[in-house]
């Protein structure tokens, strides 16, 4: 864990879904918690994956208590004045308006821990994710396993189907048809759909 001199900094656990970012940030929270922290742990509405928004849970089953917040403003005027250690959960799906946030908590003294992943399902950089990154004193980046060919996954694959999604679809899709595997760079796969292919090949005929 960091250790600065003052307390009040900012940690963000980042990867690949299934990568443990939320088994990592549960055991931050614990282990402050057994520290006889006062913490507060939020999560971003958006997933309801599993048991409602009431909880953060890990694939592997273990769960807590957590407040749900749509907005960074929410993050920012739910937390009391007292709290120590401030947790969010699913950060990639909340707006730009968290890095002010977390560094003004960090600024006040408090320990933020920010878990999400970093890349959508195309492999572009997703939501403040980039920029909490580069704020934070401390960043880990996980990894999964591909379930492809078993190397180190880094990306999200995103299924329609059992099909790879193409790239055009909207980045938040939660709760749709879909659904996620972990995989690795080369067996990611984000089909051009043919509007993205003949843009691409008019870009290249005009030079661009
Ligand atoms: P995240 O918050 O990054 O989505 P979780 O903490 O919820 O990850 O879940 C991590 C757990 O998921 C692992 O400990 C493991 O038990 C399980 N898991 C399921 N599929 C995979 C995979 N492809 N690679 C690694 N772990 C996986
Ligand atoms: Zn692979």
């Amino acid at each position: 864990m960091y250790h600065g001199a003052q307390d009040g900094w900012v940690e963000v656990v980042s990867g690949v879904m299934f990568s443990g970012k939320s088994e990592e940030l549960l055991r931050r929270v614990r282990r402050a918690m057994i520290a006889r922290k006062r913490v507060q742990v939020f999560k971003s509405q958006l997933d309801d994956r599993y048991g409602g928004v009431f909880r953060i849970s890990s694939h592997d089953g273990s769960e807590l208590e957590a407040q749900p917040v749509s907005t960074s403003v929410q993050v920012a005027e739910l937390v009391r004045p007292d709290c120590q250690v401030v947790a969010i959960d699913e950060a990639q799906f909340l707006d730009e308006g968290v890095v002010r946030v977390v560094n003004d908590l960090a600024d006040r003294g408090v320990r933020v821990i920010v878990a999400g992943t970093d890349m959508d399902f195309r492999g572009e950089p997703f939501g403040p994710m980039p920029q909490l990154m580069a704020v934070a004193e401390r960043v880990d980046k996980l990894h999964a396993i591909c379930v492809v060919c078993g190397d180190l996954a880094t990306r999200n694959q995103r299924l329609i189907d059992g099909e790879p999604a193409p790239a055009e679809g909207p980045t938040i899709q939660v709760g749709g048809a879909e659904s996620y595997e972990a995989r690795c760079r080369r067996c990611h796969q984000v089909p051009l759909t043919t509007r993205h292919q003949t843009e691409l090949e008019i870009g290249e005929a005009s030079g661009i």
